[in-house]
């Protein structure tokens, strides 16, 4: 078994114990994992510390001029997969030993780091470690309370950390540029057969709470023609949006709750609620419009009133084209297949890649599951990705 393999046998161990990987942000499993990483770097030369927002950063003190990092994350949802940000981190540890291996003698430092709390999972909020890495300010997460009314302010002091100091984990400024490998999550490089997905950048979305309203009956009495049926208007917007959807190529759109009032087998639903999350690369800016003219046209064809409440909005953020066109050269240097494609999901590299040149890789993932226990990479094609990012920090680092 090669070291890659061991290292990510070994970590999936934190927090391994139920079913799948649950390694949630400041959490001792968390902090087990950072101590065999920290432990790992440290064989290799580099220099560990966690800094104020968590984030475990390792760092080689070599050549001059702005670091290169390479990082991802090691903290899971609930009951995860093995995979999912760990095989980012444990691949970066594992590029940086073959370049020692080599000999390779980089131009420029390199840094090695897992953020903190990318999933938000525990505190929601995702991506907080390389939100403050990239100088977002996160102190309006102060009073998130986990499902066991925690605090973050308080789970962060139970670890040592203090919320007042995270903007001290600003750091972006001073490097040079970031990498990261991460599983695709997805079907799209299974189904094509191909090694490595070049990704060229990572969409942007928005989720809302729609609520349509109409008058609640009997469901015998009350002639269809008359009816104000807030469901019927529920489904006629999810089908409308996935329609929308597919037509347009480059759209992907989620109804994933639904709920419906008063609720009951015979009696015409009064009000219905539904999610819908929507992203896109290209077509960010359109997406509320696209959503709102839907809902609306719904509505009035159906004589429902409508409540429509944005939950967020996160603007997509395209890659570095120079870092895409270099993950492409090696991968094909190391004899991997690799296709361009864009991340439907977020990642740390979206927090940094607004600030610094990024540029991110996927492996693939068996049956396109995430945030699964089902996940899983062939090792083969981990140890293929961790080479590939060994090669393209070689091109940026010499
Ligand atoms: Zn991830």
């Amino acid at each position: 078994v090669s070291e890659l393999l061991a290292d990510l046998e070994a970590v999936s161990r934190f927090g391994g114990e139920g079913s799948g990987v649950t390694r949630l942000a400041w959490t001792p499993e968390l902090f087990a994992a950072y101590d065999y990483v920290g432990a790992r770097l440290e064989e290799l030369g580099l220099e560990v510390e966690v800094d104020p927002a968590g984030n475990l950063v390792g760092r080689w003190h070599v050549g001059s001029g702005p670091p290169i990092a390479v990082g991802s994350h090691l903290d899971s949802v609930v009951a995860g997969g093995r995979f999912d940000g760990t095989l980012g981190v444990l691949a970066g540890v594992h590029a940086i030993r073959l370049l020692r291996r080599r000999g390779f003698v980089p131009g420029r430092p390199l840094w090695v780091i897992s953020f903190m709390d990318e999933e938000g999972a525990r505190f929601g909020g995702s991506c907080f470690g390389s939100g403050a890495f990239a100088g977002r300010d996160l102190s309006g997460l102060e009073a998130e309370t986990d499902r066991d009314g925690v605090t973050l302010r308080e789970a962060m002091g139970r670890a040592g950390f203090d919320l007042d100091r995270v903007p001290e984990a600003k750091r972006v400024d001073e490097l040079g540029a970031y990498l990261e490998l991460h599983v695709e999550q997805g079907p799209v490089l299974e189904r094509a057969g191909t090694d490595i997905g070049v990704v060229t950048g990572i969409v942007g979305g928005a989720a809302f709470r729609v609520r349509f309203t109409g008058t609640p009956g009997h469901a015998g009495t009350t002639p269809m023609e008359l009816r104000r049926d807030a469901f019927a208007g529920a489904a006629r917007a999810a089908l409308a949006l996935r329609d929308r959807a597919l037509s347009s190529g480059e759209i992907t759109v989620n109804v994933g709750e639904v709920s419906v009032e008063p609720g009951g087998a015979s009696t015409i639903p009064g009000a219905a609620e539904l999610t819908v999350d929507i992203r896109s690369l290209r077509r960010f800016a359109e997406l509320e419009t696209i959503v709102r003219e839907a809902l609306e046209t719904v509505a009035r064809e159906e004589r429902l009133e409508l409540g429509v409440e944005r939950l967020y909005s996160i603007p997509p953020c395209e890659l570095d084209e120079a870092l895409v066109e270099t993950i492409e050269r090696a991968a094909g240097d190391e004899g991997a297949t690799h296709m361009r494609m864009v991340s439907g999901s977020g990642h740390d590299a979206m927090e940094l890649g607004r600030r610094v040149p990024a540029g991110m890789l996927f492996v693939p993932s068996r049956g396109g599951f995430g945030h699964s226990p089902d996940e899983h990479t062939e090792p083969e094609r981990c140890e293929l990705g961790a080479r590939v990012l060994a090669r393209g920090l070689q091109l940026v680092a010499e």
